[in-house]
C-alpha cells in the first residue's frame, strides 16, 4: 500500500463555524497516521493543495443501493444478477458524489458489500442490515390487496427490501438469520409507509412482543435495531421495547423529542426523499396510491429539523432514494440548509453520522487511525452547500482508503 502526504488543506467537518488553518495530513495503508503543521513524513506521493478545503468522505446513513425502481414490488421480482450490476452503479455514482460510506436500510447483502471490499466494484464502503423486517401487510409487504399467495422468497431476493415475518418465533428466526447472513444491525418496519400498499402512516405495525424480540437478537449480537417511523404513538412504543435508532420520524411530538435528548437514540430524517417524491414520484414509477401518501409527511419533516437540533439531538445524513431518484442524493444538505445551520448539517454526513453507525473514530474524521477517505472541495461548503450537490462536479479529489477514485485534472 502506497503513502500519501497531503500539505496546506484546511478541514472543514462539521465540528468548528471556520475551516481550520492549513494543516498536513499524513496517509499510509488507507488510513490517517498523522494531521499537523509542518509534517515531515517520507510519502510515496505529495499532494499540495494551497489551501482548498478538505472534508471527511460523507456518510449517508439511509439509502437503498438495490432500489433499481422506486416501484419496490416490481424490483423484488427482478433478477438477482441484474440487480446486483444496477446496484453497482447506483453505488459508484453515490462515491462520485463524495459518499465513501453509506448505511444501507434494507437490501443490500453480504455478496454486495464483499464486491466492494474486495476490489470488485468502487462503492462506497457498505454497512448493511440485510433485509428489513416487516409484519403481513406492513412496509415491505407489496403484495397489496388482491391476493396472499407467498412471499417466504423474499429473502432470496436480491431486489427486495425486505422480509415478511409474523409472530415471536418468526420475527427472532428472521433477525437471527440476517445477523448470521452478516447485518451489522437489525432493521424493522415499525410503522405503514408511503411506498407501500397496505400500511396506512399510523399503523402500529408488529406487537410489541415481536418489536422486544428483534431489540433482543439485535442486543444479543452486540448492535442495535433501526426502525422506520413516521408517527409519533408508533415511535413512543418503538422506543419502549428498546429502539434505538429512528428513520424519518416526521411525526414526533415534542415530548417524545425531549425524551430522545434525555435517552440518547439518534435519529435519520430523510427530508429530500419527501421533497423530490412531491415533484417527481409518478414519473419515476412510484404507483398513485403511495404518491397521495407523501403530503402527510413532507412538511412536519422539515418542521421536525428545527426542533430535533434546538433539543441537542444527534441527527444523521440520510437520503433514502429510490430507483431514478438517487441522483438527488446530495440535496438534502441544501434542503436541511434552509432550516439549519450549515455546520450542523454537515457534521450529520460526519462525525454525527459516524455516530449513527457506531464507527466513530473510524469514519467521518479527519484523524490519526481513521479510514483514509477524504474529499477535496472547490470552495466553503460552510458558506455554499450546494458544493456538495452536482454530481461532485465540485469535488477536484475523492479518496477513499487513501486511493483515489476521483482526481481531477487539476490536481
Ligand atoms: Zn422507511
Ligand atoms: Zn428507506
Amino acid at each position: 500500500m502506497t503513502s500519501l502526504l497531503i500539505r496546506n488543506a484546511r478541514i472543514v467537518d462539521g465540528t468548528a463555524p471556520e475551516p481550520t488553518d492549513p494543516v498536513d495530513i499524513a496517509i499510509e495503508n488507507g488510513r490517517f497516521t498523522e494531521v499537523g503543521k509542518g509534517l515531515s513524513f517520507d510519502a510515496d506521493a505529495v499532494q499540495d493543495l494551497n489551501g482548498a478545503i478538505v472534508m471527511p468522505g460523507l456518510i449517508d446513513c439511509h439509502v437503498h443501493v438495490i432500489a433499481t425502481t422506486a416501484n419496490l414490488g416490481q424490483n423484488a421480482e427482478l433478477p438477482n444478477s441484474w440487480v446486483a450490476l444496477r446496484s453497482a452503479q447506483i453505488m459508484r455514482e453515490m462515491l462520485m458524489r463524495g459518499f465513501t460510506t453509506v448505511r444501507d436500510l434494507g437490501g443490500a447483502d453480504r455478496g454486495l458489500q464483499k464486491a466492494v471490499e474486495d476490489g470488485l466494484i468502487e462503492a462506497p464502503r457498505l454497512v448493511i442490515c440485510g433485509k428489513a423486517l416487516s409484519q403481513t401487510g406492513g412496509h415491505t409487504d407489496y403484495r397489496g390487496p388482491y391476493h396472499n399467495r407467498d412471499v417466504s422468497y423474499y429473502p432470496d431476493r436480491l431486489g427486495a427490501l425486505g422480509r415478511v415475518c409474523d409472530g415471536v418465533p418468526e420475527v427472532r428466526r428472521a433477525a437471527r438469520e440476517e445477523v448470521k447472513n452478516g447485518a451489522q444491525f437489525i432493521k424493522i418496519m415499525a410503522d405503514g409507509g408511503v411506498s407501500s400498499p397496505s400500511d396506512p402512516v399510523g399503523y402500529l405495525v408488529f406487537s410489541v412482543e415481536e418489536l422486544k424480540a428483534a431489540v433482543e437478537v439485535a442486543k444479543g449480537f452486540g448492535t442495535y435495531v433501526s426502525a422506520h417511523l413516521y408517527d409519533d404513538a408508533a415511535i413512543v412504543r418503538a422506543l419502549d421495547c428498546g429502539i434505538d435508532c429512528i428513520e424519518h420520524g416526521n411525526l414526533m411530538g415534542d415530548a417524545t423529542i425531549a425524551r430522545i435528548a434525555r435517552e440518547g437514540q439518534v435519529v435519520v430524517p430523510t427530508n429530500i426523499t419527501y421533497d423530490y417524491l412531491a415533484r417527481a414520484g409518478a414519473q419515476f414509477g412510484l404507483p398513485p396510491e403511495s404518491v397521495a401518501k407523501i403530503d402527510g409527511v413532507r412538511e412536519a419533516g422539515l418542521e421536525r429539523l428545527v426542533k430535533l437540533h434546538a433539543a441537542g439531538v444527534t441527527m444523521g445524513y440520510g437520503s433514502d432514494l429510490l430507483g431514478g431518484m438517487h441522483s438527488e442524493q446530495s440535496g438534502e444538505f441544501p434542503l436541511r440548509g434552509r432550516y439549519l445551520p450549515a455546520q450542523a448539517v454537515i457534521r450529520s454526513a460526519t462525525v454525527d453520522a459516524a455516530r449513527v453507525l457506531r464507527m466513530e473514530g473510524q469514519i467521518g474524521v479527519i484523524a490519526p487511525g481513521a479510514h483514509a477517505d477524504l474529499i477535496v472541495v472547490d470552495g466553503n461548503p460552510l458558506e455554499d452547500l450546494a458544493l456538495l450537490t452536482r454530481q461532485g462536479a465540485h469535488l477536484s479529489l475523492i479518496l477513499q482508503g487513501g486511493v483515489a477514485r476521483k482526481k481531477a485534472s487539476a490536481l
